[in-house]
């Protein structure tokens, strides 16, 4: 049914391996006590799937975009959740592109062979949410180091990595032509900062999710720590939030087979009027609607990488990847509880575990709205209405 995914076949056929050694009941246990599963982060970080994207000459596997895709993709159609870890595999790329060639020697090697965790992204703030430009973060000199002060909120894994990649103000916003100037990053160690001036709050959400508030409170992280230019660091972030689209959207596509797939099994062997449910339309035609926008959202996932992959920084097809995805996602979700009846709310089952967590999609790490406005603005011409 989902033989058009002919690429990495070798990497879809490990994941598939590796993933069937965390079977739902797994999971089930994990999101009952809401903790992280370190035994699955830990089996791919030793396979060496985490590093994929790394350059060989730093460990890594030095793979383009469209593998790690594949190996997200997979983990999520075996019904695994790969937000434990996902950003392991892109975050770095801040790092690799940007950072200096000492910094590079210095974390990357450590990065690839797991003993550094890299996977927690400070951008977003409570008072100013998806408009970046307004977070209230700083960092200011002091000698040779940044004080750091402020707070973030939905920094996810902070408390199962090491270093954060942190967006913060180092130009005072008065002082900057534009708002989205004078922003900087900068990478800091949490295993120090814990003791001096960070703090990390977990937050409870709908899913297992390991999301967090950080506070600042005079931080002080050397000025070493700045990875390329200062006040250049909003046009970082966002070089890197092309390539987190995309592969936010190979696992929704993951997640939609998962979705169809289960439904399509359920449909054809629960009986009832003694009949399978699966031979009435009102069941087979929203299975065959969510696999033909999946089918359909998985092109433009494709598009997106040839895109990336060919030099181009593909915003628009990024975000449209994004969003298609995310939406076939939740569709064939929303399918599947319906195909199950009673069954799909019953946590045994995984389904409402999966779409609590596809749910979040359509929120995070980009919200639908702000990609139709992207859309509107860049690619229609029409006028920016923030
Ligand atoms: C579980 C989880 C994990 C996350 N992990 C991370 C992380 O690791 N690091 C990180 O930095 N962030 C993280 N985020 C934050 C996520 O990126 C934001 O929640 C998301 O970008 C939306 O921002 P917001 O919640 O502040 O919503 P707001 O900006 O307050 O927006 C609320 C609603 O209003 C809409 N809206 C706002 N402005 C406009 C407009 N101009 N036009 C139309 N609609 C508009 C939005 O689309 C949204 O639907 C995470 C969030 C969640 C829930």
């Amino acid at each position: 049914m989902f033989d058009n995914a002919k690429n990495y076949q070798d990497i879809r056929h490990a994941i598939a391996k590796l993933c069937s050694n965390f079977p739902g009941e797994y999971w089930r246990d994990l999101d009952r006590r809401m903790a992280y599963p370190s035994d699955f982060v830990n089996a791919l970080t030793s396979d060496g799937w985490l590093s994929i994207l790394i350059p060989e000459q730093y460990g890594g596997s030095g793979l383009p975009l469209s593998a790690a895709a594949a190996v997200l993709e997979e983990m999520q159609r075996a019904g695994c959740n790969g937000a434990a870890c996902h950003a392991q595999i892109y975050t770095m790329g801040t790092l690799l592109r940007h950072g200096s060639e000492e910094q590079k020697s210095r974390y990357l090697p450590q990065i690839a062979n797991g003993t550094l965790r890299l996977q927690a992204f400070g951008v977003t703030e409570p008072t100013s949410g998806t408009d970046t430009g307004a977070l209230r973060t700083t960092a200011v000199i002091d000698g040779d180091d940044y004080v750091i002060n402020g707070q973030k909120i939905w920094t996810s894994r902070a408390e199962h990595s090491d270093l954060m990649m942190l967006l913060a103000r180092t130009t005072p916003q008065s002082e900057g032509a534009k708002k989205t100037q004078g922003l900087s990053v900068i990478l800091v160690d949490l295993r120090d900062a814990k003791n001096s001036g960070l703090s990390i709050k977990p937050i409870k959400t709908m899913m297992n999710h390991a999301t967090t508030e950080v506070f600042f409170d005079d931080l002080r992280v050397p000025r070493e720590n700045l990875i390329g230019e200062e006040g250049q660091g909003f046009k970082y972030i966002l070089t890197g939030m092309n390539a987190e689209r995309i592969l936010i959207a190979a696992e929704c596509i993951g997640d939609a087979k998962w979705f169809i797939q289960k439904s399509v099994d359920y449909a054809g062997q629960r009986s009832v009027f003694d009949r399978p449910i699966g031979q009435n339309q009102g069941i087979q035609f929203p299975l065959a609607k969510a696999y033909t926008n999946m089918r359909a959202a998985e092109l433009m996932v494709n598009e997106a990488l040839s895109l990336y992959e060919s030099g181009a920084n593909p915003g628009a097809e990024a975000n449209m990847a994004k969003m298609l995805a995310a939406d076939a996602s939740f569709e064939a979700a929303n399918a599947c509880i319906q195909t199950h009846g009673g069954f799909g709310f019953a946590e045994e089952y995984d389904i409402e575990r999966k779409f609590r967590e596809t749910r979040l999609y359509q929120v995070a790490p980009i919200s639908t709205n702000l990609i139709l406005s992207y859309l509107s603005e860049h690619v229609l011409g029409l006028p920016r209405s923030y």
